[in-house]
């Protein structure tokens, strides 16, 4: 047995810093958006939705951004820069997240990290909400293993780095789509965690196990019944 994990909103969560450096840059630069507004923020969180997507690279994302807001010197480097300074002040651990990796690499259960986004900003989010744990296992960015989520070369790599066939792989995500549809559709047992009380979506395929908690998932390594 082993586990994938995905990270944002499964082992830990950033509540909202891609788009909160975004709103520190414009603020640095002299030309402040009003932080409340609704219109802005939808529109931004748009705009990182098909970058994170892989539909447009970073910098594209940003210069629609300095389109949008009619700056034009944005650095994407930059930016990078303000998203690294905001880690520590806004990415936290899910609960029982270290708690339940301590516990895996204690009875040897190999574990890693599937996660869609860009290297160096989702290590230090790792690190930061899982300190030692995290170093202790294999990392995989889209950005890096030239493929994202839901597509089955995402969740191959992760076969790979686990090696565990992968009928044994439990891959652990918060998304029905991008998580569990992914995982199943590449062979591997999917469990949802509905940490958030969504309703599962009637078009894609069940999960193999819900679970609420991420303390449940230290049970299957003693339970032999697990499914
Ligand atoms: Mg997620």
């Amino acid at each position: 047995m082993a586990f994938g994990f995905d990270f944002d909103h499964t082992l830990g969560v950033d509540n909202g810093l891609e788009r909160k450096a975004l709103y520190a840059y414009v603020d640095e630069l002299g030309r402040p958006l009003p932080p409340d507004d609704p219109t802005w923020r939808k529109q931004l969180d748009a705009l990182l939705a098909l970058f994170r997507a892989g539909d447009i690279t970073m910098d594209e994302a940003l210069a629609r951004f300095g389109k949008l807001i009619g700056v034009r010197e944005i650095r994407t480097e930059r930016w990078r820069e303000i998203c690294y300074d905001l880690v520590p002040h806004l990415v936290k651990p899910i609960n029982g997240a270290r708690e339940l990796l301590t516990t895996l690499h204690a009875r040897g259960i190999p574990t890693a990290i599937l996660t869609n986004g860009w290297t160096p900003l989702q290590q230090k989010k790792i690190a930061h909400a899982l300190g030692d744990d995290a170093l202790a296992m294999p990392i995989l960015v889209s950005d890096a293993i030239h493929a994202i989520k839901p597509s089955r070369a995402a969740f191959d790599a992760l076969v790979t780095a686990l090696g565990v066939p992968r009928e044994r792989i439990w891959y652990v995500g918060d998304n029905p789509l991008g998580d569990i549809a992914g995982a199943l559709a590449a062979g591997l047992r999917a469990a949802w965690f509905n940490w958030e009380n969504q309703t599962y979506p009637q078009d894609l395929p069940p999960p193999t196990l819900t679970i609420a908690s991420l303390r449940e998932l230290e049970t299957p390594a003693e339970n032999t019944t697990f499914p």
